[in-house]
């Protein structure tokens, strides 16, 4: 991970970089560190520095998160990054209480920056160290109701002394050897001390309340080309899922979507679906595909010419459609 600093480098005074700490804990929110390595240094190479992004253009950063999912984080990026150079003279707050005002920063992530970039002593809860907690005190309480319980269990072992270093190594510790389905006791440093390798119930362990099935929802993709090959495209409300992002027209995602072409022609549709699962629901995208005419107006959205369409840069479900309706709309 570039953006960290190993401890023989921090006890030398070398500093992280908060504007690299804050990007990776964002991105991390919900996403694999391998997934975000290469998204952090495109970010980093695209806008070096926190004053950098602030005057990014939405679009271009919206454009550079595609794929990463959970597309509110990359707007809370941009409204982050810009009240920290208006409110913040450009220089990130130290403490758990001034960075959780940030947008789109909640109690783990403000604590992991202010532990890791400024060596506060802020207790870090993610689902490896919550892993961690759970195995260590051998603690059967469910999650999510057992957050409060391993919080303060966590708090007891925040170092005072080097809570940047403690905080990177709990988590790596959740992450490398106390895994969900194959911790590694034998290489454990806290083995002496953990109650469920006493037991034996490492892998009964975090217990959580079974979740809901997700419900499914349908919705139609119009994706619909000009006579000049250029592809009618929408920017999504700035509210909801997706918000802000590029991508082609849709009904509504519901249990029976009302047709909302965006324009008036003989759409056909696709055998094939495109499916997607969100946080709270999968979706099944049918997909719609038509050839407008070079005076063609719809009622919503707009066209990007062929030169200038970039299918890398839209919403993954957005690109599902695209694959599959790719071959119908081939311009010659
Ligand atoms: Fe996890 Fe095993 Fe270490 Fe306990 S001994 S903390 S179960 S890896």
């Amino acid at each position: 991970m570039p953006w960290r600093v190993m401890p023989a480098d921090r006890k030398a005074g070398k500093r992280p970089d908060p504007y690299a700490v804050w990007l990776s804990e964002v991105m991390l929110q919900q996403t694999t560190v391998a997934a975000v390595r290469a998204y952090h240094e495109k970010f980093t190479t695209l806008w070096p520095n926190v004053a950098a992004l602030a005057s990014a253009d939405d679009a271009d950063v919206m454009a550079a998160w595609a794929g990463l999912g959970y597309y509110a984080r990359a707007r809370n990026l941009l409204k982050s990054a810009r009240a920290v150079v208006h409110e913040h003279g450009g220089m990130f707050p130290i403490t758990y209480d001034a960075l959780i005002k940030l947008p789109g920063i909640g109690p783990y992530t403000a604590a992991a920056i202010s532990a890791i970039a400024f060596d506060e002593p802020s207790t870090v809860l993610d689902g490896n160290v919550e892993r961690v907690m759970a195995r260590l005190y051998d603690d059967h309480t469910p999650l999510p109701a057992a957050k409060t319980v391993f919080m303060d269990y966590a708090r007891r072992h925040t170092s005072n002394d080097r809570p940047g270093d403690y905080a990177q190594a709990v988590m790596d510790l959740g992450a490398t050897i106390c895994t969900p389905k194959t911790p590694v006791c034998g290489i454990c440093p806290i083995q002496s001390q953990c109650d469920s390798f006493c037991a034996g119930t490492q892998l009964d362990l975090p217990k959580k309340t079974p979740k809901k099935p997700k419900p499914t929802r349908t919705g139609i993709a119009y994706i619909a080309r000009r006579e000049d090959g250029a592809w009618l495209l929408e920017t999504r409300p700035e509210k909801g899922l997706l918000g802000g992002m590029l991508g082609w027209p849709t009904t509504e995602w519901a249990d029976d979507p009302v047709d909302a072409a965006p324009h008036s022609t003989n759409w056909t549709e696709l055998n094939d679906h495109a499916r997607h699962t969100f946080t709270h629901f999968h979706l099944i995208l049918r997909v719609q595909t038509a050839w407008l005419p070079a005076d063609a107006s719809p009622n919503r959205g707009h066209f990007i010419a062929a030169e200038t369409f970039d299918a890398t840069s839209l919403p993954t479900v957005m690109k599902k459609a695209y694959t599959l309706a790719a071959a119908t709309l081939r311009h010659v």
